[in-house]
């Protein structure tokens, strides 16, 4: 297994600037920080649509962290960073009305203005409540909205089809799901097992919450972009957007909080396990080289509660490593996808990611492996598509 975590390679690509974080009287210092969690705990279900915590992460930080579902109708978690004199938000999830209740409780945390939207790729999930923001904050001045350069490009690409498909194609999917549940039978006419029973009542639950929330959804692109690094102050706090290369997107965007030693990192870190759809699998991994370079005791993950050491890094990376070296070598003599997908074997690392839970391991195959081993077979083939 090759994991790249060393330090030597801290390099000039970034220099950190000095955020100094603000005296304690003005924001409580969180309690004791807890490990990340183990692979097996999950919170008791409520609708994706319905439910978050909120966490303190560092004393500018706060994280409105999206519960884990077992259900494909998940949001992001949207982080708030709490400046001197403004308030940056990065990503904003995928439900307006949950953003709103957001908005409501980050009044309460402080009397500063959201000023600055930072989102961190274009998928749905992260960019769908920024119409909210330049609403609420619109009394106050323009909300800057704030991407990497292919962010905006594959938001005004795939972004409207998105909206489009989130208002029209719910529906018709839970009303599948309620005559399968109804059936009581699997796809291949067997008895429903109770595991699988109650995983797709909780599918029909997070469905029927979210749909009447799609509405209303409108899309804001970015009004602003960046290419390699932008400073943005906010008072007492100058904070990094940093494009560290493509991975997860063409366009991921992290944001580094010096001062209080905090990276978002967007979807490049998805718990408790990877999403690759479109990905870029060899290029990821060196992200995640000088992802492990930077300055932070603290990662928030574009899914999954905050992370407070490397451990999930690293065996991103190791997952990583290992369908790039599989796919390299089974791609080898003109081998076709089909017969490369047959020798990839991710055993014991799924394992470890998944906790032998069978729902996360069906998401680990369908999100991970299938879509990372066709990118990765593309990538040693040089034939790599747009997303
Ligand atoms: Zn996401």
């Amino acid at each position: 297994m090759n994991v790249r975590w060393s330090l030597a390679g801290l390099a000039a690509w970034v220099v950190f600037l000095s955020c100094a974080p603000p005296s304690a009287s003005s924001v409580p210092v969180p309690a004791a920080a807890p490990a990340t969690p183990p692979a097996t705990v999950m919170a008791p279900h409520r609708p994706t649509a319905d439910a978050y915590d909120l966490v303190q992460a560092s004393p500018r930080v706060y994280v409105f962290v999206a519960r884990e579902t077992r259900s494909p109708i998940v949001s992001g978690n949207s982080t708030a960073i709490v400046g001197d004199d403004s308030v940056m938000v990065v990503d904003t999830g995928q439900f307006p009305a949950l953003a709103r209740r957001m908005v409501a409780e980050l009044r309460r945390l402080t009397s500063k203005p959201v000023r600055v939207v930072v989102t961190t790729h274009w998928h749905n999930d992260h960019v769908f409540g920024n119409a909210v923001y330049r609403d609420a904050f619109a009394s106050t001045g323009a909300v800057r909205f704030v991407a990497h350069e292919d962010t905006k490009r594959l938001l005004l690409k795939n972004g409207p089809k998105q909206v489009a498909a989130y208002r029209t194609k719910i529906a018709p999917f839970v009303a599948s799901l309620k005559e399968q549940l109804s059936g009581g039978k699997t796809e291949d006419g067997g008895a429903m097992p109770d595991q699988e029973r109650r995983d797709l009542e909780e599918k029909i639950a997070d469905g029927e919450a979210a749909i009447p929330l799609w509405k209303d959804v409108e899309l804001v692109t970015p009004t602003e972009t960046f290419k390699d690094e932008l400073v943005v102050p906010l008072g007492g706090c100058d904070v990094k957007v940093l494009h560290l290369g493509r991975g997860n997107t063409a366009g991921d965007a992290m944001v580094y909080v010096p001062g209080d030693k905090v990276l978002v990192t967007g979807d490049v870190v998805v718990w408790p396990t990877p999403f690759a759809i479109g990905s870029y699998p060899r290029e990821w991994r060196a992200v995640l080289a000088k992802v492990a370079a930077i300055d932070a005791v603290t990662l928030v993950p574009g899914h999954g509660p905050v992370q407070r050491d490397r451990a999930y890094l690293r065996d991103l990376d190791a997952l990583l490593a290992a369908v790039d070296a599989q796919v390299a070598v089974a791609a080898k003599d003109g081998r076709p996808l089909a017969d490369v997908r047959k020798v990839v074997d991710l055993g014991p690392l799924g394992r470890k990611l998944t906790g032998g839970d069978p729902y996360r391991a069906g998401v680990l195959h369908d999100y991970f492996e299938v879509p990372a081993v066709g990118r990765a077979f593309e990538e040693a083939h040089g034939t790599l598509s747009d997303e």
